[in-house]
């Protein structure tokens, strides 16, 4: 992922295959046009790279001029078309091929026929190594194509975005969803990570779910999720993947626009942080780190029988049912320590001390993210 100005992007069309599509156009353009020698005529800015590396390919004797016009301004393409260079040469009877990085509405392209109008060039041929046919409105034949694209705002190869981005060898795509801080507060159940979330979710402006919670709501509505998902909490087990899974993107969707998330309790096995990388993914987006609260089982039982008193859960009373999730937590959840350690996205904290002093410690590894 790149950073331009204020807008993110990401990677979108490699070097090798921009590299494939200007091979191609130019052993097409060679195969037709035979033993006539072409006038190439690149659209400054944006087709310098193009051009550049297209008579580099091209197989026979060419000549190579510009025009520079000027028509994006940040993402938008822009009806008004300033001619900021034109034609310096005479070009009656000769075959001219247009060199365009880019045609998407093709405004650009009416106002170079308009240049041709009277040039009496022999035939005009316009090869453009992107093309988005979604955005494109006029009737002008494009005669070579490159690639077809989505109607996506790209950068690099030529293509900039407010003056930056032309110099990148490969393309990227303004990505649908700008930056998130996504976190997976991790932990053993009675580590923190509800306290510690209420927190966090105020000073970095980010959208908390806790898994727990919303089963818990869930059941006091007694919803048909509430219900089935009580007769494993009850036992200190964990939900079946699936229904969490479906109830965790439901949970996110309903939250679009945030800054980011903090995932309490999720994922909690294999399958789920591969349906959450999948779901981050999916939103042009990723998690930022697995942060998680390093505390001794002892301390946990003790803390969540203490808690039980008060918080009227089933699984907080019972000393068998906490030590059951705990295991559940070592048999299932630990292992997504490696699964994020993997990625480099693993931030042990120490979990004991006051709740301030842990608030501290977690901001200190969020905030070198
Ligand atoms: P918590 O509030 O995070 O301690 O979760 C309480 C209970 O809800 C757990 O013991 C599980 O039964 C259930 N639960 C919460 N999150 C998940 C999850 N990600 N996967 C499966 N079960 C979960």
């Amino acid at each position: 992922m790149i950073k331009l100005h204020d807008l993110y992007f990401k990677p979108f069309i490699s070097e090798q295959e921009i590299d494939t599509a200007v091979q191609n156009m130019s052993d097409a353009i060679a195969k037709d046009l035979g033993d006539e020698m072409p006038v190439f005529i690149g659209i400054l800015n944006g087709s310098f790279m193009l051009v550049s590396d297209f008579v580099k390919k091209y197989p026979k004797p060419c000549e190579v001029t510009f025009i520079k016009l000027a028509s994006y301004e940040g993402v938008k393409s822009t009806e008004d078309i300033q001619r900021l260079i034109g034609l310096t040469q005479d070009l009656s009877g000769r075959t001219v091929v247009i060199l365009e990085d880019i045609i998407d509405s093709g405004n650009t392209l009416e106002e170079v026929h308009r240049i041709f109008e009277n040039e009496n060039v022999k035939q005009l041929l316009i090869a453009t190594l992107f093309y988005k046919p979604e955005a494109y409105n006029k009737d002008f034949k494009l005669h070579y194509v490159g690639m077809e694209i989505p109607n996506k705002f790209i950068v690099g190869y030529g293509l900039d975005y407010d003056g930056l981005g032309r110099d990148l060898p490969e393309v990227y795509q303004l990505k649908t969803t700008q930056h998130m801080t996504n976190l997976v507060l991790f932990g053993p159940p009675g580590a923190g990570k509800g306290t510690q979330a209420n927190f966090l979710k105020e000073k970095y402006d980010l959208v908390h779910i806790s898994t727990g919670d919303v089963f818990r709501y869930n059941i006091k509505n007694e919803t048909a999720l509430g219900i089935l998902a009580k007769s494993f909490m009850d036992k200190g087990q964990l939900v079946p993947d699936q229904v969490t899974i479906d109830m965790l993107n439901k949970e996110v969707e309903r939250n679009t626009g945030a800054n980011g998330f903090i995932f309490d309790g999720f994922p909690r096995t294999y399958a789920q942080a591969e349906a959450l990388d999948k779901l981050m993914d999916d939103k042009d987006s990723q998690i930022n780190a697995m942060v998680a609260l390093e505390v001794d089982d002892e301390v946990l039982v003790k803390r969540l029988l203490e808690r039980g008193k008060t918080s009227g859960r089933a699984d907080d009373a019972d000393e068998s049912i906490i030590r059951n999730r705990i295991k559940e937590y070592y048999t299932k959840t630990a292992i997504l320590k490696d699964y994020y350690a993997k990625q480099n996205k693993y931030y042990g904290v120490n979990g004991v001390g006051n709740i301030e002093d842990i608030t501290v410690r977690l901001s200190a590894v969020i905030d070198k993210l």
